[in-house]
């Protein structure tokens, strides 16, 4: 199936959807969220705070990944790898081959940091996914 462009569909009362508190809300209740759905697909897109960020965010983030590990690699006279800029680019031509990476429909923050993790760890089965999630 080729990727929606998704396209937010004007607001309606139906969009309205219970917090994680599970109640239902109307105009005044601030335990709702009005979220839009795509016109086309019909997904609701996350606007959260815990909505997807962009693939950007994530090469600064792999950018600080690399300092630290690179001072550790000249630390322990190379026992920790060096992290290479091959890495970092396979890494980030890995999200950014990725057409769902960005999709504020399908991916919320967490899902997100799942799949960069698992995309570093790809390239750098040494790291810990502990030790990544920190820079997140
Ligand atoms: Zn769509």
């Amino acid at each position: 199936m080729a990727r929606c462009e998704h396209c937010d569909a004007p607001l309606s009362d139906s969009d309205w959807h219970p917090k994680k508190d599970g109640k239902k809300g109307t105009d005044k209740d601030s335990v709702a969220q009005r979220r839009p759905h795509c016109v086309k697909c019909g997904m609701v897109r996350n606007i959260s705070s815990n909505a997807a960020k962009g693939t950007g965010f994530y090469t600064n983030v792999l950018s600080e990944i690399r300092e630290r590990v690179n001072v550790q690699s000249k630390r322990t006279g190379g026992v920790v790898a060096k992290f290479t800029t091959s890495q970092m680019r396979l890494i980030v031509k890995e999200l950014e081959e990725d057409e769902e990476f960005e999709d504020k429909y399908i991916h919320d923050k967490l899902a997100q940091q799942e799949r960069f993790i698992e995309a570093v760890r790809k390239y750098r089965p040494d790291l810990r996914p502990e030790f990544i999630r920190e820079f997140l």
